[in-house]
C-alpha cells in the first residue's frame, strides 16, 4: 500500500467514496481549505455529489470510475464503511488511501470486528456467530446469551439489520427474518449509558483525541450527543480513549476513527462497534471545537499537521430525522428552522436530501454555550419547537 511521502496541499484534488452527509461535510471542509473534491456515488442526487467539484455517478466497483478517480485524485478517503474493502485496497496500490482497505474490512463486518477487538484485549458483549444451522443450535444452548439482539454481520446501520431475540426459541424465526445471512447474536446488556471516542491518527502515527461524547439512541438511531460526557469520570474517559488508541494503532489506522462503547451498570466498559470515518456523534466538533472532525479527516489523509481538538464550549448535538417534516396528522410541513435558531448559539446543519422520510437522517443542530445546563435547556426548547417529545437524555 502506498503511504504518504510529503503532505498534499491545496489546490490538489481529494477523492471520496460515498456521497452521503458525511461525504458532504467532508467536501465542505476540504473545499474551504482550497482542495477540489471528487465524489464517487451511484446516487445521482447524493448529498455530497450535489456540491462536489465532480460527481462520478457509478457503482463503487466500476472499473472505469475507479480509474478516473485514481488518475485525478492526490489522495482518497471513504465516508461509508460499506464500500467494498477490496476497492480501497486496489486504489491503495496507486494512490494514498486513508483509512486503508484493511482497516475498513475490519469495521464493516461485525464478526471480524469483534474478533479483532477481543484479540486486542478490548472487552465486547458476549456473543455467538451464526452462519449455519449448526451454529444457530449451538447458540440456542447458551442460555447466558438471552435476551439478545441478532445483528447482520454486514451492512447494518442506524439499527437496521437488527432484531430483538427474547429467548432461544425466537432465534430461528429472527434469523429467517434477516434472510439467514451471517449474523452475530449479542447478549442484550444492561446499559448505564453509551459513549464514543473520536480520534484522528496521521500517517506519522500522531494521535489527536476529542472529548468523550455521551450518546442517547432512540429506536437504534442516535438522538443526541452531549459533550463532554456528563456521566463519565476522568478515569473512564482515559480508559476509553486508551482503548480506542490501541485499536487505531493495531490497525495502523490513518484518518478519523470513532469507537462506540457501552458503560454497564457495574461501571465496566464494553466496545460496541467502530466507524472508520467521521461519525454522527462527532458532528458537534463543527461548532464546539477548534478543528471539526471533517477538517481533521482532510488534514490526516493529506499528511498535514492535525488540528487542535480542544473543545471551547459544552455542547449538545440533536439529530434531525425526517419525522419532524410530518405533523400529527402525517401531513408534510416545513420544520420551523427560524424558531430553532431563536435559541442563541444554535447551529442548523441540513444535508440537502430532497425527500424527508421517517427515521431518515436529514440534518442536525448543534447547541453550544458557556454552561451545560443552558445548552440542554436550549436544545429542549428547540425540540419543543420541532414537535419532538422527551428531552436530551431520553
Ligand atoms: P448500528 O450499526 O445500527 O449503530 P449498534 O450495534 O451500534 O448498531 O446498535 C445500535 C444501538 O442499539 C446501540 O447504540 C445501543 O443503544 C443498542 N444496542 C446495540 N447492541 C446492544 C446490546 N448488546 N445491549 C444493549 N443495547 C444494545
Ligand atoms: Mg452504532
Amino acid at each position: 500500500m502506498l503511504s504518504l511521502k510529503e503532505s498534499i496541499t491545496p489546490p490538489a484534488t481529494l477523492g471520496v467514496l460515498g456521497g452521503g452527509q458525511l461525504g458532504r461535510m467532508f467536501a465542505q471542509s476540504a473545499q474551504s481549505m482550497g482542495y477540489a473534491v471528487w465524489v464517487l456515488d451511484p446516487d445521482p442526487n447524493s448529498p455530497a455529489g450535489q456540491l462536489a467539484n465532480r460527481h462520478i455517478c457509478a457503482p463503487y466497483d466500476d472499473a472505469q470510475a475507479l480509474k478516473l478517480l485514481a488518475e485525478n485524485c492526490a489522495a482518497i478517503t471513504t465516508e461509508f464503511e460499506n464500500v467494498p474493502a477490496d476497492v480501497l485496497r486496489q486504489l491503495g496500490q496507486v494512490v494514498p488511501v486513508a483509512p486503508s482497505g484493511d482497516a475498513v474490512a475490519i469495521a464493516q463486518d461485525r464478526i471480524v470486528e469483534k474478533e479483532f477487538l477481543q484479540k486486542g484485549g478490548v472487552a465486547v458483549a458476549p456473543y455467538a456467530v451464526i452462519r449455519s444451522n449448526d451454529e444457530l443450535c449451538a447458540a440456542q444452548s447458551r442460555a447466558e446469551l438471552f435476551p439478545a439482539i441478532l445483528k447482520t454481520a454486514r451492512m447494518g446501520y442506524d439499527g437496521k439489520g437488527q432484531v430483538s431475540v427474547k429467548t432461544a426459541d425466537d432465534l430461528l424465526s429472527a434469523w429467517q427474518s434477516l434472510g439467514c445471512v451471517p449474523c452475530v447474536l449479542e447478549k442484550r446488556l444492561p446499559l448505564q449509558f453509551e459513549v464514543s471516542v473520536l480520534l484522528a491518527r496521521g500517517w506519522d502515527g500522531e494521535v489527536a483525541h476529542y472529548a468523550l461524547a455521551q450518546n442517547v439512541h432512540r429506536d437504534g438511531i442516535l438522538h443526541t450527543s452531549t459533550v463532554p460526557a456528563p456521566s463519565a469520570s476522568n478515569e473512564l474517559t482515559a480508559t476509553a480513549q486508551q482503548a480506542a488508541q490501541k485499536i487505531a494503532e493495531a490497525m495502523n489506522y490513518v484518518g478519523v476513527l470513532c469507537v462506540e462503547f457501552f458503560i454497564l451498570q457495574d461501571g465496566s466498559l464494553v466496545a460496541n462497534e467502530m466507524a472508520p470515518r467521521p461519525h454522527n456523534s462527532g458532528h458537534y466538533t463543527q461548532n464546539a471545537t477548534l478543528t471539526s472532525q471533517f477538517e481533521q479527516q482532510v488534514r490526516a489523509m493529506t499528511g498535514l499537521p492535525l488540528g487542535a481538538t480542544h473543545q471551547h464550549s459544552p455542547t449538545v448535538m440533536l439529530n434531525i430525522l425526517g419525522d419532524v417534516w410530518f405533523d400529527e396528522n402525517d401531513q408534510q410541513r416545513n420544520p420551523d428552522w427560524a424558531g430553532v435558531l431563536r435559541q442563541v448559539d444554535s447551529f442548523v446543519h441540513l444535508y440537502g436530501k430532497a425527500e424527508p422520510r421517517k427515521a431518515r437522517k436529514m440534518g442536525h443542530v448543534n447547541f453550544v454555550g458557556k454552561r451545560m445546563e443552558k445548552v440542554v435547556e436550549r436544545c429542549e426548547a428547540a425540540m419543543k419547537t420541532l414537535g419532538l417529545s422527551g428531552g436530551v437524555d431520553n
